[in-house]
């Protein structure tokens, strides 16, 4: 069983094959490890590994791990799991990027929970809901040009990096993140900075490479299964 920096490595090697074979530049793509589950321990090997970015999708395991960890510096936390208004504040405080921003709600309460002396903006992304199932997290590919826009307007805290998906599991990855670069064109059109693709998990990377991810989101290619959640 190849151990973590072998993984790390492998993940890496196929990372930048894929970049190469779409004839995107060798740094086109940011690698997030997303460590749920996992002890603040497995992110302390992963620092000395050289990742700099980690991703969380609860907020309790965020806030713990970051204080945790709280004398690691160079660290990138990003949140990619359902946000709740109520955790708002807490979410704020342990994130430095927020992928799952999915409707106003949740993006007033993102803005409202900036500290009174907020030196700079929180990055967010518009997680978008690429299946038929409107219970999964997500706003409507129709719908994410209309949060653009509220973002923008009304939560000047807030800085709109670009939009994040999670690929159905009934349908090809390749043609769930095509549309998902359709709503990022859309998202575009409010606002052009917003140029982040949050794209590509274990089972999906590659395809979401080719299809223009700029931040890939991978668990246990690299940290191996997962525990069983605490
Ligand atoms: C868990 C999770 C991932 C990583 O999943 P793997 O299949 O282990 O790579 C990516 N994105 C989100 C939103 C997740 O919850």
């Amino acid at each position: 069983m190849p151990d973590l920096a072998e993984r790390l490595a492998d993940v890496d090697a196929r990372i930048a094959r894929a970049l190469r074979a779409s004839g995107r530049a060798p740094d086109a793509v940011s690698r997030i490890v997303v460590t749920k589950f996992h002890p603040p321990e497995l992110i302390e090997r992963l620092v000395e590994l050289g990742v700099r970015d980690v991703g969380e999708n609860r907020q309790q395991e965020l806030t713990a791990k970051r204080a945790a960890l709280a004398t690691v510096s160079d660290l990138t936390w990003h949140f990619i799991g359902q946000a709740q208004t109520n955790k708002a504040r807490a979410v704020r405080a342990g994130a430095d990027v927020v992928h799952s921003v999915d409707r106003t709600r949740i993006a007033d309460a993102l803005h409202a929970a900036a500290p009174e002396d907020v030196d700079a903006p929180l990055d967010v992304l518009i997680q978008v809901n690429l299946t038929d199932d409107a219970g999964r997290g997500g706003a409507t590919p129709d719908g994410a040009e209309a949060l653009a826009t509220h973002v923008a307007e009304h939560c000047p805290t807030l800085r709109l990096r670009g939009v994040m998906a999670v690929a159905p599991l009934d349908e090809a990855p390749a043609s769930a993140f095509a549309r998902l670069a359709d709503v990022a064109g859309a998202v575009r059109s409010v606002v052009p900075a917003a140029s982040w693709i949050s794209a590509g998990m274990t089972g999906d990377f590659e395809e979401a490479i080719a299809a223009g991810a700029t931040h890939l989101r991978i668990g246990s290619a690299i940290t191996g299964p997962r525990p069983d959640r605490g």
